[in-house]
């Protein structure tokens, strides 16, 4: 079953939105495999961030990750990847639709609250880096009621 690396934020931290985000996957029907509450150094946030490292914003970006403690988490389901990033929005919160979480709670595209991965392959390798220990074996007694 396919898996994404969903990151909550230190802003989404900060601002107690843990419990309301996690609340939106589970809700959804989307398994959690993994979850932990870490705070990030530079080198390892600009490992995460290094497709953009090029890009003029890279360094903030680099600098509010590591501001404070995150949620790192794997959540497991049917096109996960794809629905996760439609239930987080667009990454200008001015441009995500309401009724997604960036949408509902961020203004600023440098405190967008929450981090998705953008495809199957980057989702394994962020997966990997984040969760080398591996995530949690177990499946939800609710699939039946999930999946046809
Ligand atoms: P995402 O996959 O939707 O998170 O977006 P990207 O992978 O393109 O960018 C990663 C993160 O960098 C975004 O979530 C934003 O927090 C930040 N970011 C992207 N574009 C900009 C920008 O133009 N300005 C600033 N300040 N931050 C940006
Ligand atoms: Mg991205």
């Amino acid at each position: 079953m396919e898996q994404t690396f969903i990151m909550i934020k230190p802003d989404g931290v900060q601002r107690g939105l843990v419990g309301e985000i996690i609340g939106r996957f589970e809700k959804k029907g989307f398994t959690l495999k993994g979850l932990k509450f870490l705070t990030v150094d530079q080198a390892f946030a600009e490992k995460h961030y290094a497709d953009l490292s090029s890009k003029p914003f890279f360094n903030g970006l680099v600098e509010y990750i590591i501001s404070g403690p995150v949620v790192a988490m794997v959540w497991e389901g049917k096109n996960v990847v794809t629905t996760g990033r439609k239930i987080i929005g667009a990454t200008n919160p001015a441009e995500s639709a309401p009724g997604t979480i960036r949408g509902d709670f961020a203004i600023d595209i440098g405190r967008n609250v929450i981090h998705g991965s953008d495809a199957v392959e980057s989702a394994k390798k962020e997966i990997g880096l984040w969760f080398p220990e591996g995530v949690a074996n177990w499946s939800s007694s609710l699939h039946p009621w999930i999946y046809e």
